[in-house]
């Protein structure tokens, strides 16, 4: 078996070959380290100076992955990079362009607290490519957001928009901050002069912002009303995902769960099983994890597991997800519902089911537990969740993966449509919005699985191919002014 190991030490990346076996972790190891590769060699490196580390690995030794080596998202995301890039013979111009991000903003304002105390914060913005159009990609808030994972981040959505063929470039923000101990007010005055730090570079046709985690349509509101004010006139198509009343889209909110049932749709197809009786287990019962819960449900799968953060769910007659949206909303949590037992989530995650919906956040398919995952089927509703060691481990169990640049893209495909609506000044039925997000994913999902199929690569791989590809092809003839 082949492994692709995520880069050591930011200087060099390349494709190490052996075997992956299992040992016991060793006193004082973590579990990773049970993950060795024998009678390894390291080929082809594309950068100059490999680090020492790896001439240890290259001599045949028995190198291991940390924990943090292999959840370091921005590692995550050059190794399937890399990987595709080599697959396709990229050429080494075009490779060290996609593989760095355009531009990296990093900024550190004040905001005035409730207690009046001024207090700094510090936000990024990293805009990754603007080949095929202007960048697009959310913002985050939480306290452990890092300058790497809004990098990976930027770079999926270039990909993703590729993979859907949006003409958009990928970008992603964060703020590090703890939403959930904040006010309304202080959220609302640190979002306007995050906005106004960053504000040089967004805007219709630069770059334009949305939701992601801990940030919502009145995040966007707030972000487009300081644009606006800035620019002396409404301008509402500098952010998606805002409120229906200024701008928004139908069918924007529940888009990226409607894409989820859609490839699930097409997995089933593709894999000649039925929707009827179909297990599905789903990781994350937030917009994206509880919309994908119910539309799936309305279409005929059963909901046996919900896993959240603070525990979960099981069911295997099925969940009713309506009254379970009922609950949390009235609770803001899970836990107690009636209509199901309570299981740990960890347990969810490896129970017998057809589908497993990772909808939470990164790197909860790791070496740790790939090797118990029972799922026949793993949709990526989250961005990241699959480390690129546990890749190997599910190819290795034939578990057919539908990669989150796939999976997930119904958000941002809802997102273009809100942008075309916002220039037009004219607003589609949600009927339309709906019936447009669906056939793109259908064929998008037929384009991924085709390309794989003809270069004998699994569909993250795929994927990964063809959105580099569709860039690359761009960039060439865009020419490159340099
Ligand atoms: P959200 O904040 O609405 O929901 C996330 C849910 O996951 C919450 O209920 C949270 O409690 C739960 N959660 C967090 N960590 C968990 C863990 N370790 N185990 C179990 N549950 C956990 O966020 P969202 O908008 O649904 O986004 C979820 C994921 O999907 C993120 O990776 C996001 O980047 C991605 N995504 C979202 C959209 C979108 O349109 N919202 C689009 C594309 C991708």
């Amino acid at each position: 078996m082949q492994a692709y190991i995520p880069n050591y030490n930011q200087t060099g990346t390349g494709i190490l070959s052996g075997t992956l076996r299992r040992r016991a972790p060793q006193d004082g190891e973590n579990a990773v380290s049970s993950i060795i590769c024998e009678g390894a060699h390291f080929r082809e490196d594309r950068r100059e100076g490999i680090p020492k580390e790896w001439e240890r690995h290259m001599a045949g030794n028995t190198p291991s992955v940390t924990l943090d080596q292999e959840i370091n998202p921005w590692e995550a995301q050059s190794a399937r990079f890399d990987f595709a890039a080599r697959k396709l013979n990229l050429e080494a111009g075009l490779w060290k362009m996609l593989s760095t991000p355009s531009r990296e903003i990093i900024v550190h304002f004040p905001v005035t607290l409730d207690s009046g105390q001024i207090e700094m914060f510090t936000g990024f913005r990293v805009q990754h490519s603007i080949a095929r159009g202007p960048c697009k990609g959310g913002i985050r808030y939480a306290p452990d957001v890092t300058l790497d994972e809004v990098r990976a981040l930027a770079s999926w959505m270039t990909w993703k928009c590729a993979v859907v063929n949006i003409p958009f470039g990928g970008a992603k923000g964060g703020v590090i901050c703890d939403p959930k101990k904040m006010s309304q007010g202080e959220l609302e005055r640190m979002t306007r002069r995050y906005t106004s730090e960053i504000i040089d570079f967004i805007g219709p046709e630069k770059d334009v912002p949305a939701p992601d985690m801990n940030t919502n349509e009145q995040t966007m509101a707030w972000i487009m009303d300081t644009y606006s004010m800035h620019m002396g006139h409404t301008v509402t198509s500098v952010v998606t995902g805002k409120p229906l009343n200024i701008g928004g889209s139908r069918g924007r909110i529940e888009a990226t769960g409607r894409g989820v049932r859609v490839v699930c749709d097409e997995s089933l197809r593709y894999l000649n099983l039925p929707i009827d009786g179909c297990r599905v287990v789903i990781q994350g019962f937030g917009n994206v994890g509880s919309n994908a819960a119910r539309l799936m449900m309305e279409h005929g799968y059963k909901i046996v597991g919900i896993a959240e953060r603070d525990g979960g769910l099981a069911n295997p007659n099925g969940i009713d997800i309506n009254q379970l949206i009922e609950y949390k909303y009235r609770n803001d949590t899970i836990l107690g519902f009636r209509g199901a037992e309570a299981t740990p989530s960890e347990e969810l995650l490896e129970s017998e089911c057809e589908i497993l919906i990772p909808a939470a956040t990164e790197n909860v398919i790791t070496s740790r537990n790939a090797d118990a995952i029972k799922a026949r089927i793993v949709v990526e509703g989250a961005n990241g969740p699959t480390t690129a060691v546990a890749d190997e481990i599910l190819a290795d169990k034939r578990i057919f993966i539908v990669p989150d640049i796939l999976a997930n893209a119904g958000g941002v495909t809802a997102s273009y449509f809100e942008w075309v609506q916002d220039r037009q000044g004219y607003f589609w039925k949600e009927a339309i919005v709906n019936e447009q997000l669906e056939t793109i994913l259908r064929d998008s999902f037929d384009d991924v699985v085709r390309y794989a199929e003809a270069h004998n690569v699994n569909n993250r791989i795929a994927a990964y191919m063809l959105a580099i590809d569709r860039v690359a092809f761009t960039i060439k003839q865009r020419g490159i002014y340099a």
